[in-house]
């Protein structure tokens, strides 16, 4: 497919079963796509032979269906790999999810590295998974944590990260997109910038993978982390990406089967990256269903996809002014943002307002979204936030504005 030409965003459409339902005597518009994607028949049919014809545990066995197991899970790092740039599936790990790989790297790499002083440098736009971990080390270690603050446009503060990014950081973690505000932070740029101070980058990719093409390389950031769930694979499965050469200078985090070379009763030697940070049996199912995932979104291209969803939010910008006191946060129009769009409205509070969206078929999600410090910056407790996917269309949308219209109406 070349970059210009589009899938049949329709047909693309019929994929996907959930979509097909009738919420409350309406056609579901499933709006909540930046908490987790709905999955198509090829990722769904994928799960299913897995369990009807190949279910092993992998790595040990010597029968065919471990050796089936183990070739789909194995090519399936490799196909995560070729997905994010890596340059070998040996700096894929498997993990539950961003989530996990934040705090692999927190406890793996940060109680390795930290010393009373240094500084982790995040920002205050993180979502509490890349807040969490971050504290929780900083107290084991004595590490300092500092924040970037966020403009009123929801853009981080470049001229305070210049400040801030002094040779005490040894790490910048940060939100590629933005889950909360749907801004696309410069990644390259910023991971430039740390470098130039010697400290790592951390990319939270949660809501870039599945969504807009990535090249870590390219980006030049250390790790890089992903979850499966919302790019149409399974739940409970995702990557942490790392350069090899840091992978391999960090010490296990969880221990168990499968990451040892030898185990004696008093201490045991480990497995090389991957396998030293995969303890236990994986999440197997997950992994290949993931690899299905990453398949299917090269089908349709990664470049068509972002186009498509950058289509379906510019549109949905636009068409939001006309609501009577609705606000939207985050980047002005105009600006390139992530397929997304939360904001405030005069007239109801974001629970009852979603509470009444769902009443019509809409799934909008209202509260924190997991960025309570970002709701206190924009001094407001919680917000409503549409996010869209490429299954989703234009008519959805006109149908959102005209909810928002009636909502306007019962509330007002
Ligand atoms: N980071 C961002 C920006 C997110 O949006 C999310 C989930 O919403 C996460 C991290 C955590 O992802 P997970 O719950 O899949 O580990």
């Amino acid at each position: 497919m070349t970059a210009s030409s589009q899938p049949d965003w329709t047909q693309v459409r019929s994929q996907f079963p959930a979509l097909a339902q009738v919420i409350h005597d309406r056609p579901l518009i499933y709006f909540d796509n930046a908490a987790t994607s709905q999955k198509p028949n090829a990722v769904l049919d994928v799960l299913q032979h897995y369990y009807q014809c190949d279910n092993a545990n992998v790595h040990r066995g010597l029968h065919e269906l471990s050796n089936r197991a183990t070739e789909a899970y194995e090519g399936a790092r490799k196909k995560i790999a070729r997905y994010i740039g890596a340059a070998s599936e040996e700096e894929i790990i498997f993990t539950r999810g961003t989530t996990e790989a934040i705090n692999l790297v927190a406890q793996s790499w940060g109680r390795k590295n930290l010393r009373a002083g240094d500084v982790v440098l995040l920002t205050e736009m993180e979502h509490h998974s890349n807040l969490v971990p971050w504290q929780i080390v900083a107290e084991q270690t004595g590490a300092i944590l500092k924040h970037v603050p966020v403009t009123d446009d929801g853009l981080l503060d470049l001229d305070q990260l210049e400040q801030l990014l002094t040779e005490e950081v040894k790490l910048f973690s940060f939100v590629h997109v933005s889950n909360s505000l749907g801004t696309i932070n410069p990644a390259k740029e910023l991971c430039a910038k740390a470098k130039a101070v010697g400290a790592l980058t951390f990319l939270d990719g949660a809501q870039s993978a599945g969504h807009m093409p990535v090249d870590v390389r390219d980006i030049g950031c250390d790790f890089y982390a992903l979850s499966g769930h919302k790019m149409c694979g399974p739940t409970g499965i995702g990557a942490l990406w790392g350069k090899k050469s840091l992978l391999d200078s960090m010490p296990p985090w969880q221990g168990g089967g499968e990451m040892i070379l030898k185990v004696e009763l008093t201490r045991s030697t480990y497995k090389p990256v991957p396998a030293r940070f995969e303890a236990g049996t994986p999440d197997i199912s997950g992994a290949i269903v993931l690899g299905a995932a990453v398949d299917y979104l090269e089908s349709l291209g990664r470049d068509q996809i972002w186009a498509h969803d950058s289509e379906l939010t510019r549109y949905a910008l636009d068409r939001l002014t006309e609501v009577k006191g609705l606000r939207v946060l985050g980047p002005p129009r105009g600006q390139q943002r992530g397929a997304l769009a939360a904001f405030v409205m005069d007239s109801a509070h974001p629970h009852d307002l979603v509470t009444f969206a769902n009443s019509h078929g809409l799934a909008l999600r209202g509260g924190h979204h997991c960025t309570q410090p970002l709701m206190r910056r924009f001094r407001v407790p919680s917000t409503s936030r549409a996010s869209f996917y490429f299954y989703n269309t234009k008519q959805e949308i006109d149908a959102m504005i005209e909810i928002l219209h009636e909502a306007n109406k019962f509330f007002g």
